[in-house]
C-alpha cells in the first residue's frame, strides 16, 4: 500500500494543494483537520473518505457530524479531536494549520516518530527550542514544505563534505516592493491582499507584505539547518523562481529554481527521497528570463530586523513575537488598525517582553497566551485612533 498522510489544516490553502497531490499520486488519506468550513470538509471527507476528522469549532464538528452520518467517518471536536488525528499511525503527517493553533498537534505527530511535511512556519518560530531535540529524541523526519526551506533542504542534499558558509534566502518583495514608509502609512487590506506571485491563506499574505514572512522564515530555517542567523541573508528576487540558495566554504553556490507553484515542494516532502513526476508547467528558459536579486530595504520595513532580534534573544521571545504579529495581522485585516501599526505591536510586545530562557512547550505556550491579550489591548487603544483617522 502507498504511503498514508493525515493532514492537519485540509481546508487551507496548503491543504487543498496536498490533497491536489495525494490525488494525482493515489495516497490513502487517514486523517483530515479543519476549523469551521463544513461544506468543504464534508466535500473531502467525502472524497477521500478518511478514518477520521477534525474540526477545532465545536459546532462546526456537530454539524458536520450530522452531514457524515451514515458514511462510517468518525469526527472529533476542538484541540482534543485535533491532537486525536495527529496521533492516528499515518506515516506522514502534513502541518498545515495556520498560526500557533498549529504547535500542539504538530508536536503530537513528532512524539510519534513519523516523517513531519511542515508548512506551519509557526511551530519552529515559537517552539523550535524545543521541537528539534524532540524530532531527534524519537527519530521524528521534519521536511520542509516552505518553498524556500524545500530549496535550501535541496541544495544541502549536493553539500558532500562541505560546510555552509551562507544561506541565501530569497524573498519576492510583496505587493509594496519600492514604497518608502511614508506610503506604507497609507496602503489598504485590499492592496495588501494582492501578493505578485504566490497565492496563499490571507495571514502569510499579509505577512509577505510586511516582510515578517520572510523574518520567520530566517529563524524557521536557522533551526532546521542549525545554521546561525547571521549567516542568512535576505536577497529580494521580484520573479519568484529561485527559491534560494546556498553557499558553501569553496563558494560554490546551489541554487534550486521552479515555478512558483507550491504543489512542487508539497509533493517532494511527501515522496522524498524519490522525485516524481508532476502534472504542472515546467519553466520556460527560452523567453528571455531575467533573474534579479537585491538587498531588502529593512528601514521601510521594519518585521525583518525584529525577527533576527527575537531569535537572538531566544527563550520565549520568538514565540511572542509571532503571537503578537498573529494578533496584528488579524486586527489589519479587520481594518481595526493600519498597515505600520502591525509593526508598531510587534516591536512594542518585543521591548516589554518578560523572556524566559529555556523554556519548556508549557511556558512557550503560556508567552504566547499572555503576547495574545497584550497585543489584543494595543489594538484596542491604536484600533480607536485608526477609525477616527478614517472617518475624519
Ligand atoms: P490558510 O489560512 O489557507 O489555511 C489554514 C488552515 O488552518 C485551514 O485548514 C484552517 O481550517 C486551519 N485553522 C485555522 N485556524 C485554526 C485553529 N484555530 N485551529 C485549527 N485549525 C485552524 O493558510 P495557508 O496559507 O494554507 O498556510 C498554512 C501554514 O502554511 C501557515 O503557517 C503558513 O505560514 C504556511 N505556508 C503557507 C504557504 C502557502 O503557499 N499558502 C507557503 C509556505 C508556508
Ligand atoms: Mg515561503
Amino acid at each position: 500500500m502507498e504511503k498514508d498522510i493525515t493532514i492537519l489544516g485540509a481546508t487551507g490553502s496548503i491543504g487543498r494543494q496536498t490533497l491536489d497531490v495525494a490525488r494525482s499520486l493515489h495516497l490513502p488519506v487517514r486523517a483530515l483537520t479543519g476549523n469551521r468550513n463544513v461544506e468543504l470538509m464534508e466535500r473531502l471527507a467525502r472524497e477521500f473518505s478518511p478514518e477520521l476528522v477534525a474540526m477545532a469549532g465545536e459546532d462546526a464538528a456537530k454539524q458536520l457530524r450530522e452531514r457524515l452520518f451514515g458514511t462510517g467517518i468518525r469526527v472529533e471536536a476542538g484541540e482534543q479531536g485535533l491532537l486525536t488525528a495527529a496521533r492516528l499511525d499515518a506515516a506522514t503527517v502534513v502541518s498545515a494549520i495556520v498560526g500557533a493553533a498549529g504547535i500542539r498537534p504538530t508536536v503530537e505527530a513528532i512524539g510519534r516518530g513519523c516523517r513531519v511535511a511542515l508548512a506551519n512556519k509557526e511551530v519552529l518560530v515559537a517552539a523550535g527550542s524545543v521541537v528539534m531535540p524532540l524530532a531527534k529524541q524519537c527519530g521524528a523526519e521534519i521536511l520542509p514544505v516552505d518553498s524556500e526551506h524545500s530549496a535550501i533542504f535541496q541544495c544541502l542534499l549536493s553539500r558532500g563534505g562541505s560546510g555552509v558558509s551562507r544561506i541565501l534566502l530569497t524573498c519576492s518583495g510583496g505587493p509594496f516592493f519600492g514604497k518608502t514608509r511614508a506610503e506604507l502609512a497609507h496602503v489598504t487590506r485590499q492592496q495588501a491582499l494582492a501578493h505578485p506571485s504566490w497565492s496563499m491563506g490571507p495571514k502569510i499574505t499579509i505577512d509577505s507584505a510586511t516582510l515578517m514572512n520572510k523574518g520567520l522564515e530566517c529563524i524557521e530555517a536557522a533551526w532546521l539547518f542549525d545554521v546561525p542567523i547571521k549567516r542568512i541573508e535576505v536577497l529580494i528576487h521580484r520573479q519568484s523562481i529561485v527559491h534560494s540558495m546556498v553557499e558553501f566554504e569553496d563558494h560554490a553556490v546551489i541554487a534550486q529554481l521552479g515555478t512558483p507553484d507550491m504543489r512542487i515542494p508539497i509533493q517532494f516532502a511527501l515522496t522524498y527521497p524519490q522525485r516524481l513526476p508532476m502534472q504542472a508547467p515546467a519553466l520556460d528558459f527560452s523567453s528571455g528570463m531575467a533573474l534579479t536579486f537585491a538587498r531588502p530595504d529593512t528601514e521601510a520595513f521594519g518585521c525583518l530586523a525584529l525577527c533576527v532580534r527575537a531569535f537572538e534573544m531566544g527563550g520565549t521571545a520568538p514565540a511572542a513575537l509571532s503571537a503578537a504579529g498573529e494578533v496584528a495581522v488579524y486586527a489589519f485585516l479587520e481594518q481595526r488598525i493600519s498597515f505600520l501599526e502591525i509593526e508598531e505591536i510587534c516591536a512594542g510586545l518585543l521591548c516589554t517582553h518578560r523572556n524566559v530562557e529555556e523554556p519548556t512547550l508549557e511556558q512557550i505556550l503560556q508567552a504566547d497566551a499572555e503576547a495574545r491579550s497584550q497585543a489584543a489591548q494595543m489594538v484596542q487603544t491604536r484600533g480607536g485612533m485608526h477609525n477616527k483617522n478614517r472617518t475624519k
